[in-house]
């Protein structure tokens, strides 16, 4: 009964008495009617949505105030989470689940007809990121407001977020992602804390009237950053924390000038030059691209939010910031908010005055810094010559503190030219580029990695000087990923099982989570456990056919790899067994096969061919495995397009076979790999990130381990004889045969050959032949566990118990006590 009068509450919600709200029933049908002007006798969905999101929002309103005005009237330290990326998803059923409003919520929209799943499905992701280390910072940002600590995320406000990806003739098609459109009723602007920020120009040298020399930034092109809030709750704590978005935007003087010269159409051009800083998320995961405009996007994000830091502390305390370094801290999730470095020194130089020896003590004392990765092509370098044109204030002060550093090595390391040139910040030779990790390293306190096998390679390998020098300085902090969003909200049939079996202690608290596992021994408990898993399979089944028109079986093992397309990670590993398997199949060789539903889904980088031509040869496995009598029932493989965290939701509580298996020494941690752990999924992994971890909270009997180690890795490289391998093996030289003779492309002829060559080279960076046949046997103990339901089952339960290290909660009360050294606010 729509626009009706709301019926009362059947359920008790407390939200809403400090704010004055109503019922939520109520206030969606004022919202509905007054916030939207939206009166017509059939509700339109999208409508209902926004209605019920403002009504929502207006509920985290109150408490987010209250938060707010403690931060502001305590003289306690800050954290500030600097990140190009965060990686959302949606923000309505988050809230919901938070603020414990679910009963209500869905009470009120049966008066609408509709229920808390469809208009849910209204919301458009905030694909504010890439992959693991945009989602990463969500969950953070998720755990330090359950936590109660005062930190605030900062990131850019993307006009347009991560790709939406169609699949046209096998191939990845990108459309941009307008997420905006329809407004974001999550965001508050904020226009009264614009900041200006410099561009381009150059540096201009005095003495001031201390005989002092100073430099100073002149004849820049300036922009504005414009602040957007995101509120972000804890869980039913009274908390919700900030996320600070900026928007791009033109000053208001520079149009105003070239309006008054009568260059209208020159005005709005430089409109849109400002704007587009804030455009669109880069779609590059784990590489770089070197664009300028990139490096504005950098530069803008933290020169916005330095300054907005400064200016709250100014407010605050006046300008003494003898105390500012111990009570301000910023940690750097990578190296794209490096320049937070030199930008905090000219803040505190060139704006408050502060000398070199002050400001730097300062920097040094509040800058932290996470490393998220080893692979060279992700390591960020910028020319001298492009950040010196575009910053030029920022590159005098790297140089200086270049020089300063070299001067300090001279000095602890005599006459070792070759080490200054090695950790020297800037590439020696005709082009040089400055080392954005060693600009980060040099000006932190804390440098991390974010596993335990990839902080030992981040100090035996990549940063190995760096280490002998400040070994103080290293530390790990193994990834976590929140329960709340990847067990309670995504998987309700599971965590009403965990929650009646053992308490719901564990949604603050995942350690609690392994009181599940004498359970593992019941048999009654096991049934109810497969019952959760068959109803998720369900939905995923349902969600596979709508998008792909194949149909997964109910009674298949659901076999997945989903994260992005790269070749470190191996998709082609995964792909090169499903034709193994195929061509088991079709020889007849069946015998104790289970059927097996393999979904492989992933974004690859626009510009990252290798990557684009595996969907491709996924997608051209896909169709002749699914057109294959024989397979019918034992095998079926789907490419699912535009994977994200709403995907994910759907994807991650009915997997039962998680693939783990990039190049052992690649992945620095992983993260895709604990929710699938904390939803009862097993692993199939080589010992890589945070995968070592996982078999060692679950034991190795519960872990399906295969492949070389990184060290062996390292030995193989050294003299890889792929072709031999293939040669020497009858199952891997009929994959490579079918794959080599057009077996699945007769129409398209030799458009693969660059994999399977890549395949055959000894200098296969990714060795992935080298883990074939390990990795056949290792599924074929996948299959054999599979046969007994029973024991599967209860390999499950062990697998979701021993997932409470892998909780970002712990992650993040690991970086307060031991990096930011930050207490909770009560
Ligand atoms: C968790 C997650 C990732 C990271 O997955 P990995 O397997 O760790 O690479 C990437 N994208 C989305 C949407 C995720 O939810």
């Amino acid at each position: 009964m729509p626009n009706s009068s709301p019926k009362t509450q059947a359920h008790t919600d407390m939200s809403n008495t400090e704010a004055g709200l109503g019922p939520v029933d109520q206030e969606i049908y004022r919202h509905l009617n007054f916030t939207l002007g939206h009166h017509h006798e059939e509700v339109n969905k999208e409508y209902l949505y926004r209605a019920l999101a403002i009504s929502v929002r207006d509920r985290l309103i109150a408490q987010w105030n209250d938060t707010q005005e403690k931060m502001d009237g305590t003289e306690r330290k800050r954290v500030y989470y600097l990140s190009l990326e965060f990686l959302i998803g949606r923000s309505l059923t988050n809230a919901i689940l938070n603020l414990d409003l679910e009963d209500s919520v869905r009470d009120a929209l049966q008066s609408y007809g509709t229920t808390l799943e469809e208009a849910a499905e209204q919301e458009h992701d905030a694909g504010l990121g890439n992959g693991g280390l945009g989602r990463l910072a969500a969950c953070f940002l998720d755990s330090c407001a359950n936590l109660k600590l005062p930190v605030v995320g900062y990131g850019i406000r993307y006009e347009y977020g991560m790709f939406n990806q169609r699949i046209e003739n096998g191939r990845q098609v990108e459309d941009p992602d307008h997420w905006l459109r329809g407004g974001n009723p999550w965001e508050l602007a904020r226009p009264e804390d614009s900041r200006r920020i410099h561009f381009y120009g150059n540096t201009e040298y005095g003495v001031d009237a201390n005989g002092e020399p100073y430099g100073s930034w002149a004849n820049s092109y300036d922009v504005l950053a414009v602040p957007y809030d995101m509120p972000i709750p804890g869980f039913r704590n009274g908390t919700v924390n900030t996320l600070r978005l900026w928007k791009s935007s033109a000053t208001a003087e520079f149009n105003l000038e070239e309006f008054n010269a009568g260059g209208y159409s020159e005005a709005v051009a430089q409109k849109n030059l400002a704007e587009q800083i804030s455009m669109v998320l880069y779609p590059n995961d784990s590489s770089e691209n070197g664009k300028e405009l990139r490096l504005k996007q950098q530069y803008f994000l933290v020169s916005a939010s330095l300054q907005d830091v400064l200016h709250n502390w100014v407010a605050q305390y006046g300008k003494d910031f003898t105390n500012f370094g111990e009570r301000n801290c910023f940690q750097l999730n990578d190296t794209h908010p490096a320049c937070a470095v030199p930008e905090l020194m000219r803040l505190l130089m060139d704006e408050y005055g502060l000398g070199w020896d002050k400001a730097w003590k300062i920097t040094t004392s509040c800058m932290a810094y996470t490393n998220h990765t080893l692979l060279p092509e992700a390591l960020e370098r910028w020319s001298v010559s492009l950040y010196g044109r575009l910053l030029p204030r920022l590159m005098d002060i790297i140089r200086e503190i270049d020089a300063r550093f070299m001067k300090e090595l001279a000095q602890k390391f005599p006459n070792q030219p070759e080490l200054y040139g090695r950790m020297s910040l800037i590439d020696g030779g005709h082009d040089p580029h400055v080392r954005m990790a060693y600009l980060a390293i040099v000006g932190s306190f804390s440098v991390n990695g974010v596993a335990g096998l990839h902080t030992e390679l981040l100090k035996s390998g990549l940063f190995a000087d760096f280490y002998k020098l400040w070994p103080k300085k290293f530390n790990n902090k193994t990834n976590g990923v929140t329960q709340r969003r990847w067990l309670s909200h995504c998987n309700p049939g599971l965590r009403d099982l965990v929650t009646e079996t053992i308490g719901s202690d564990w949604q603050t608290d995942l350690e609690k989570i392994s009181d599940l596992a004498p359970y593992a021994e019941d048999a009654s408990f096991r049934t109810r456990w497969q019952a959760v898993k068959r109803h998720n399979k369900s939905a995923l089944i349902d969600y596979v056919a709508q998008r792909t028109g194949v149909h997964f079986g109910l009674d298949a093992l659901f076999d997945v790899q989903v994260k992005r397309i790269h070749e470190y990670k191996r998709q082609l590993l995964n792909v090169l067994h499903v034709i193994h398997l195929y061509d088991r199949i079709c020889q007849g060789d069946t015998a104790d096969m289970v059927p097996r539903c393999v979904l492989i889904g992933g974004k690859a980088a626009p510009g990252y061919h290798i990557a684009k031509l595996i969907i491709k040869l996924i997608n051209d496995v896909a169709n002749v495995v699914n057109n294959e009598p024989k397979a019918n029932e034992l095998l079926k493989l789907v490419f699912l397009p535009n994977y994200r965290v709403s995907a994910m939701e759907v994807i991650c509580p009915a997997t039962e076979l998680s693939e783990q298996i990039s190049t052992a020494g690649k992945e620095a941690s992983g993260t895709g790999n604990m929710k699938f752990m904390m939803n009862g999924a097993l692993t199939i992994g080589a010992l890589d990130g945070a995968n070592i971890e996982i078999r060692e909270q679950v034991g190795k009997e519960n872990f399906f381990l295969f492949g070389q180690t990184a060290a062996e890795v390292a030995k193989t490289r050294q003299a890889y004889d792929p072709n031999a391998i293939i040669a020497g093996d009858a199952d891997v030289e009929r994959v490579l045969t079918l794959l080599e003779g057009g077996h699945f492309n007769p129409t398209e002829p030799g458009i693969f050959s660059v994999l399977t060559s890549g395949l055959r080279n000894p200098h296969d960076p990714w060795v992935t032949i080298a883990d074939f046949r390990s990795f056949i046997d290792a599924q074929k103990a996948v299959n054999k566990a599979y046969t007994d339901q029973q024991d599967w089952n209860r390999m499950s339960i062990l697998n979701t118990a021993a997932s409470g290290w892998f909780s970002s909660d712990r992650t993040i009360q690991q970086y307060a006590d031991e990096i930011w050294n930050v207490k909770p606010l009560n």
